[in-house]
This record gives structure tokens, C-alpha cells and sequence, in this order.
């Protein structure tokens, strides 16, 4: 029997051994094609040479100092790094040790920013039904997953709610893609004013939704939309990018694609890319400022935020994305992946959606296409599919529907941006026969995905 509590405590996963580039090794010999990067972590594959050396090289000169007491070079270069690549003024830097720590911080920031002015009713964090934005209680409650959320409601603050951007389950029949975004923006709008702007931190959302919807990016003009709304009526804008941001989806930051610039960004996952545990805030300067005029101080804190190790990783991680040109990569692989999903599964009677950004792709998995019934959630379709894909040698990441019917089992895909066209390939042809198999497990016999 394990002593490590696991996530699921009567199963014990296998023990991964090794792994470089888009390959994981487990102990028993078998081999795995990470397609997912975990949960969209590992942006430059396994066993990155320069970031282990960059890691190696900061363990011997300095592993640890606390922040109480000194900065460090790797994270005040890492800093600068983050500021100078983003847009805007986007220049400050909170660092954290993953995307869960990150959200509290922000919504933290955020509340203190307004206390500094003098506005104390400001508590309230506007957020969207289907968002996931960490477990941690404060980014739980701010998250809109329903499971995740049900064992721990009554530790849960309030966080006043509107409908998600999520066209292909939300945009009525006949309803224009402008007219359904004017609605969401409407809707986002009467909640503001239902709670009164002068009770209100801002408004918080991924900019391409990640696991709880699967890869969902918005609709044209939606984030303009929601950036104008937050200036007229003084609320914050905190974009939450631990998932999207990092170049996943071809840009460093997703929302450049929306020309908006947030108040607040939280970043986790691809900063580190699975190197080292790390997450930050990104704030403009004019957060910045606020406290740096008031109290001087944000009251918060971790023991190992600002860590030397993990801020190396991340300045190695970042330094590579731009030598090797890897966002323009990510552009162009994510196309290619897409035209391999689209080949794929474009007409599979059980693939209802393929979406995404870049190497941030998902497939919604139905019942009927055309209705886009979902299938029935005790099936638990996405972690079949997850333990047949595994069976041949592919690692995707699984979510699964609602009994609500507001989404269906969905799979992300989010390889490395060093993947190649022949990996990528074989990823989808490994997905189509681990699809196979896992709709005949669940008594759903369907047509070779493969065409
Ligand atoms: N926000 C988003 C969009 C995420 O996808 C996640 C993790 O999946 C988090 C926040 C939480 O990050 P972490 O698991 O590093 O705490």
C-alpha cells in the first residue's frame, strides 16, 4: 500500500520514472506521447537542457532565501523579463508558487488597492458559471465548478455570477455571434449594477477557458466588451491566464489576441513549465502605485514565494520561447494540430465540438451531435478515454460533463510548442484509436474515428 495519499485513494497510478521531450516513461517500461503536458504545464517537453542547466546552476549558487530578508537575481530578472514582454503597463510582479497561490494574491491585491483609496464596501468578485480558477478556498469560491465547489459551500465566500462566453452550448439557435456576446455583455452589466459598482473588486475570468469547459475562447469583441464595462463603472479587470497565458495559445498573453489590457493578470503552469513549482501576478502601475503611496506594504505572503530555483526555471523557460521563436511555432502547430482534428473527427457522430487557441485544443465529446445531448455523466466517458488513451501510450486531459447538460465529457489537448508535425500526427491517430475503444467500452459502438 502507498503512503501517498493520491487523488483517487483506492488506485494507485503508475510511477512515472523518466521522460524527456514529449515522452514520459513509467517504471513498468511503458512509454507515454504527453499530448497534454499534464494539464497544459509542460510547455517545452520534458528534460529541457537549458532550463536544468539554468536550474543546476542557481541550486549550487543559492536554493533558497526567504523574501523577509533579501531579494534574488533570478527573480528580479525574471521580474523584469515579465514586465518588459507585456503589454501595456503590465509591469509588476507578484511571484508565487503555483496558479491556486496566484488567484488569492490577486483577488487579495485587488481588494487592498481599493482599501488604500479609502473604499472599504469594495468586497465583492464578480465571476462566470463554468471557470475554474484553483482550489484553494478564495479561488474556489471565485470558480464556478460545480463538483469541485459541492463538498466545501459553506467555507465558499458569495461571488455574484453571469453566464459564461461559451458559443457552441450557450449562443441560442438564430442568434447572430454579435447578438449573443451584446447579451453576455448585458448581462454582465445589470450584475454590476444589482450589486452596486462601490461594492465591487472587479471581474474575473480565464481569457480562453481551460479544463472546466474545455479550451473556449471567446467571441469577437466579448473581453473589449467586458474591458469598457469594467472603466465605466471602476471595477478591476483580473484575467486569469495560469492555463492560457504563457504563449499556449500563440501570443504570450491570450488576451493580446482581444485588445484589452487587464488590471490584474495570474499566471501559473507554462511560467514554470513543469520545471519548478511557480505562479505570479502580473499588476499595472497604477495598482502598483496605489500602495506603493499608501500602506507601502501588500499585506500578504508566502514562505517560498520569490523562489531562486523556480524563478530561474522560469526566466530559462522564457528565454528559450523567445530565442527559438516558439510563439510563431505555437501559431503554426496549432494549426496544424487543428487540421489533424478536423481530418480526424470532423465528422464523428460523438465529437460534437472541436475548439482552441493555438496547442490549447479540446474535443466535446456527445452523445448526438446535432442536439449536442451530452452523454450520461455516470458513464464518466472522459476518464475512460483517458485510461484507453494511456493503454496506447497517450496522455490527455480528461473533464467531464454536467447533469445540467451544459457541457459534455471533453478531452484538452496542449502539447509542448517544440512538437513536431509527425508527433503530432501520431497523436491524433493514437486519440482516434483510443476514442474507438473507449466508446465500445461504454457499450457505444461508433465508426473508426480515423478516416
Ligand atoms: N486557474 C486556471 C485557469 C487553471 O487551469 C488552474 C489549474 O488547473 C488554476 C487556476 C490553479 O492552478 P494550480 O493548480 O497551479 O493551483
Amino acid at each position: 500500500m502507498s503512503h501517498l495519499l493520491h487523488r483517487h485513494l483506492r488506485r494507485t497510478p503508475p510511477v512515472a520514472a523518466s521522460a524527456s521531450g514529449i515522452t514520459l516513461r513509467d517504471q513498468q517500461g511503458r512509454s507515454y506521447l504527453d499530448a497534454s503536458g499534464g494539464a497544459a504545464v509542460s510547455s517545452l517537453g520534458h528534460g529541457h537542457p537549458e532550463v536544468l542547466a539554468a536550474m543546476h546552476a542557481q541550486i549550487d549558487q543559492l536554493a533558497y532565501a526567504h523574501t523577509a530578508f533579501f531579494t534574488c537575481q533570478a527573480a528580479e530578472e525574471l521580474a523584469q523579463r515579465l514586465a518588459n514582454d507585456a503589454p501595456g503597463d503590465l509591469d509588476h510582479v507578484y511571484l508565487v508558487s503555483g496558479g491556486s497561490e496566484a488567484m488569492e494574491a490577486a483577488l487579495k491585491l485587488g481588494r487592498q488597492y481599493y482599501l488604500e483609496a479609502g473604499q472599504h464596501s469594495r468586497s465583492l468578485l464578480i465571476a462566470r458559471r463554468q471557470s475554474y480558477h484553483g482550489n484553494t478556498l478564495g479561488a474556489l469560491a471565485i470558480g464556478g465548478n460545480a463538483w469541485r465547489r459541492r463538498p466545501f459551500e459553506p467555507l465558499l465566500m458569495e461571488v455574484p455570477r453571469v453566464a459564461p462566453c461559451f458559443e457552441y452550448r450557450e449562443r441560442a439557435e438564430g442568434q447572430t455571434s454579435s447578438d449573443y456576446t451584446a447579451a453576455l455583455l448585458a448581462e454582465l452589466e445589470q450584475c454590476i449594477l444589482a450589486h452596486g459598482p462601490h461594492n465591487i473588486i472587479g471581474f474575473v475570468a480565464e481569457t480562453v477557458v481551460g479544463a472546466t469547459a474545455g479550451a473556449v475562447p471567446p467571441t469577437f469583441g466579448y473581453f473589449r466588451g467586458v474591458r469598457k464595462l469594467c472603466d465605466q463603472y471602476g471595477i478591476l479587470l483580473i484575467l486569469d491566464e495560469v492555463m492560457c497565458g504563457m504563449g499556449r495559445t500563440g501570443t504570450l498573453y491570450a488576451f493580446e489576441q482581444e485588445g484589452v489590457l487587464p488590471d490584474l493578470v495570474v499566471l501559473g503552469k507554462g511560467l514554470g513549465a513543469g520545471y519548478q513549482p511557480i505562479g505570479a501576478v502580473l499588476a499595472r502601475a497604477h495598482i502598483a502605485q496605489r500602495l506603493r503611496d499608501g500602506s507601502g506594504a501588500f499585506q500578504h505572503g508566502h514562505t517560498y514565494m520569490g523562489h531562486p530555483v523556480a524563478a530561474a526555471a522560469a526566466l530559462a523557460v522564457q528565454k528559450v520561447i523567445q530565442r527559438d521563436n516558439l510563439l510563431g511555432a505555437v501559431a503554426t502547430r496549432g494549426a496544424t494540430l487543428r487540421r489533424l482534428l478536423r481530418q480526424a473527427f470532423g465528422d464523428h457522430p460523438h465529437v460534437g465540438d472541436i475548439r482552441g487557441r493555438g496547442l490549447l485544443q479540446a474535443l466535446e465529446l456527445v452523445q448526438e451531435r446535432s442536439s449536442k445531448t451530452p452523454f450520461d455523466p455516470a458513464l464518466a466517458l472522459h476518464a475512460v478515454l483517458k485510461e484507453t488513451a494511456m493503454a496506447c501510450g497517450l496522455l490527455v486531459y480528461p473533464m467531464g460533463g454536467t447533469i445540467d447538460g451544459q457541457r459534455g465529457d471533453h478531452i484538452l489537448l496542449a502539447p509542448p510548442f517544440t512538437v513536431s508535425d509527425s508527433e503530432l500526427a501520431d497523436i491524433t491517430g493514437r486519440l482516434s484509436d483510443a476514442l474507438t475503444a473507449a466508446l465500445s467500452r461504454i457499450d457505444k459502438p461508433s465508426a473508426s474515428a480515423r478516416r
